[in-house]
């Protein structure tokens, strides 16, 4: 492993300082994806700026108003443990949870999760029928971008050099919302997703009154899948779920991966959409999904 300098800013302010003055440094957060990368010799900076030390970075705060508020230096394991994500948000500590083992929940950052770009990731997903947007951090410099705009393609994001995600920006849901988080793994429970289904609805008297369905891991980046809009005003009928996660499964353009070819990818997204959305229908609870 090649030698760099190591520099512990205790500000954003000054991270953000330290990687606009050199083109050569890298932040590094959790380490959890950054430092294999380094290790394969991949990627060489010779600066890394590591944020862990920056106190003010990880808070998590809701108002009913603005929404969540997730420094983008909170660990996967803060947010699936918080009681404001799990009392509001809870199919977002549903997708936290699952995230690879507690080893790499208690490093890995939500703000290094999405700066990564792996499509091969939870959070996003979830995120994506949040309508969550970022808020990016550049020297003298904040500005805001819809998850959807953030996230370009595989490993590849808005991020401009030196400029920094500062934290995650997720409006109120609509009241009485809820939804799950469904992910399938081809190896071990631990492992990142094959594929992943986030599905949120709004129900009132058993009619269906808005859903949001997202899909993550089988192509570039999480999609919104049209199919949402069948359920409103609806009853949701085993018919209407079986249309429903067939249009999901036919909408989607997956990629063959490691993980598995492009038409496995498309049958289970068709499987996990169902499920996800038998479970809003019949009122189970995130811990029993
Ligand atoms: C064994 C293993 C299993 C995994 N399983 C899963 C899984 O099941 N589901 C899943 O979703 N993920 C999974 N992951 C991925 C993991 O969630 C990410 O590696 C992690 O979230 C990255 O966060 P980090 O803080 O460690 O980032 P780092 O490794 O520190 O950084 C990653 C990249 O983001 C940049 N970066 C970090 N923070 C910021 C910031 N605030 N602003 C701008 N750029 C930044 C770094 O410069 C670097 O390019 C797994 C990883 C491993 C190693």
């Amino acid at each position: 492993m090649r030698k760099f300098e190591l520099a512990e800013p205790r500000s954003l302010a000054d991270a953000c300082f330290m990687l606009a003055s050199d083109a050569d440094a890298k932040a590094v957060a959790g380490g959890t994806a950054l430092l294999t990368i380094i290790k394969q010799g991949l990627l060489l900076p010779k600066l890394l700026v590591n944020l862990k030390k920056i106190s003010d970075g990880s808070a998590i705060t809701f108002d009913p108003v603005q929404g969540l508020r997730i420094g983008a230096l909170a660990t996967i394991n803060e947010i699936e443990t918080s009681e404001t994500v799990k009392r509001y948000y809870p199919a977002l500590a549903e997708a936290c949870h699952v995230v690879a083992n507690i080893r790499i929940r208690n490093m890995a950052t939500i703000g290094g999760n999405l700066a990564h770009g792996d499509y091969q990731s939870d959070p996003p997903t979830v995120l994506a029928a949040l309508d969550a947007r970022v808020e990016l951090m550049s020297a003298g410099k904040v500005r805001e971008l819809a998850l959807a705009d953030f996230q370009l393609g595989s490993y590849e994001t808005a991020l401009q050099p030196g400029e920094l995600l500062s934290a995650v920006l997720v409006p109120p849901m609509p009241s009485g919302m809820t939804g799950h988080y469904v992910k399938f793994t081809t190896g071990s429970s631990e492992e990142r997703p094959c594929a992943g289904v986030a599905a949120l609805a709004k129900i009132d008297d058993g009619i269906c009154r808005e859903l949001r369905l997202a899909v993550g891991a089988v192509s570039a980046k999480p999609v919104r899948i049209a199919a949402e809009q069948l359920a409103n005003g609806e009853l949701l009928t085993a018919e209407l779920i079986a249309n429903i996660a067939s249009e999901a499964a036919s909408s989607i353009d997956p990629i063959d991966d490691v993980r598995g070819p492009a038409d496995y990818k498309r049958h289970l997204v068709g499987v996990l959409t169902r499920r996800a959305l038998e479970n809003i229908a019949n009122g189970k609870t995130e811990s029993q999904s």
